[in-house]
């Protein structure tokens, strides 16, 4: 017989009292006062009263990278990002402990948090080749019990400046790479064209879509985004493609900006941002208005190119507020978008969230409003995955580590 559980007493981001009734992984309904009389669930989880949110989408991780599970290694300064992937390679080749361990450890520390998916960058380059993409292809088997992957192949070295990995690229994509990653094809490469036309060849050669990691400022910054759109609407390609960080986005005059997010618009491309602290920061709002979705993700948890983050995506919407100078309800609201519905669109995730037939993945937070729990960042919550309790209190259940 499938295991029948029964969530009772949780309510709405609306407010509205609501039950669930969850026969093996799905939700097999959900409504007011369902629980009421049923005696044959096998188990029964009390939300008193706590908020039903669909699970947190992290739009950009690198898992290969990750230190977590090692003893704390000291940040390795860097004044360029050239001299940054120089440092980590170093680091790199000094690691004992493989990926799979590592990014194993992010993944249960981050679905104890409420994210059950991510889309995650991995490192294809001519010294590591497929070994961290395969690693990662491992974690999806062995972690599909707690998270969704998504994996792009990340060319971090460059494509041009390290030879061969334009080949490499296709290879991880035939190896079951989801997208074709970028880097800065004026600030790594120093080659727009041959950049872009490198890795818009290998989507198109596998049909699949592209997240291309940009750094680049201001209006070259800018020119290059536009460069991405052309040719994404010229391949067919509008809403596969993303640009992660876009710094630019924050540093262009009024006339720039706008054709700027025009013509991202018109390519459906969307924007990841990790709500920077150091760097402009794409202005949400804005973008949102003319059109263009924006996400967030957390990018780098502790590893060579930061000590800090946690994967913790609620606190990720608290510095989208912090930057944006979102105080309103409603604008807490919109940063809660960036971490649940609108990464959730832009993987392709499907299934509606909290629906009778959908999967039963979920959290359930100590929170009378979405602005509460935006505000609030509480720990204290209850992450159901697959239709099994996986952790609380931002603690895996030891069932599940
Ligand atoms: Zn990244």
């Amino acid at each position: 017989m499938t295991a029948r559980l029964i969530v009772e007493n949780a309510r709405t981001t609306e407010g509205l009292a609501v039950d669930l009734i969850i026969e093996g992984d799905r939700i097999a309904a959900i409504g007011s006062g369902i629980a009421i009389g049923a005696t044959d669930e096998q188990s029964r989880f009390d939300a008193a009263g706590g908020m039903l949110c669909p699970p947190f989408v992290d739009g950009h991780v690198h898992l290969d990278k990750t230190l977590i599970g090692l003893p704390f290694i000291p940040h390795i300064p860097g004044n360029s990002v050239a001299a940054r992937i120089e440092a980590e390679k170093t680091l790199r080749r000094s690691l004992t402990m493989p990926v799979q361990e590592r990014g194993g450890r992010l993944i249960e520390q981050i679905a104890a948090y409420g994210t059950l998916a991510v889309r995650s960058h991995v490192d294809i380059d001519t010294e590591i080749g497929l070994r961290g993409l395969e690693a990662v292809l491992s974690l999806k088997q062995s972690h599909g019990h707690l998270i969704d992957i998504e994996t792009v192949a990340f060319p971090q070295s460059g494509v041009l400046r390290d030879p061969g990995t334009a080949d490499l690229l296709d290879a991880a994509i035939a190896a079951g790479a989801d997208l074709v990653g970028g880097l800065d094809p004026a600030g790594i490469d120093d080659d727009v064209t041959g950049h872009l036309d490198a890795i818009f060849a290998v989507a198109q050669r596998h049909g699949v879509g592209l997240d291309i990691h940009l750094h680049d400022g201001g209006s070259l910054g800018a020119f290059e985004l536009r460069q991405i759109a052309g040719r994404t609407v010229a391949l067919g390609l509008q809403g596969k493609v993303a640009v992660s960080h876009a710094f630019c986005l924050g540093e262009l005059d009024e006339a720039d900006f706008g054709r700027t997010a025009a013509a991202l618009a018109e390519a459906g491309i969307s924007i990841m941002t990790t709500a920077p602290g150091s760097v402009a920061m794409p202005p949400v709002k804005r973008l949102q208005a003319a059109g263009v979705r924006v996400f967030c993700g957390s990018d780098n948890i502790r590893d060579a190119w930061s000590p800090h983050g946690n994967g913790d995506m609620l606190e990720r919407a608290g510095i989208v507020c912090d930057r944006q100078d979102f105080r309103a309800d409603e604008d807490l609201a919109l940063a809660y978008g960036l971490v649940t519905e609108v990464p959730a669109a832009v993987l392709g995730r499907r299934d509606p969230p909290l629906e009778a037939g959908s999967p039963a993945d979920f959290v359930i937070l100590p929170a009378r409003s979405v602005a509460e729990a935006v505000a609030g960042r509480p720990l204290d919550r209850a992450v159901f995955r697959g239709g099994r309790l996986v952790a609380e209190s931002g603690k895996l259940l030891e069932a599940f580590g």
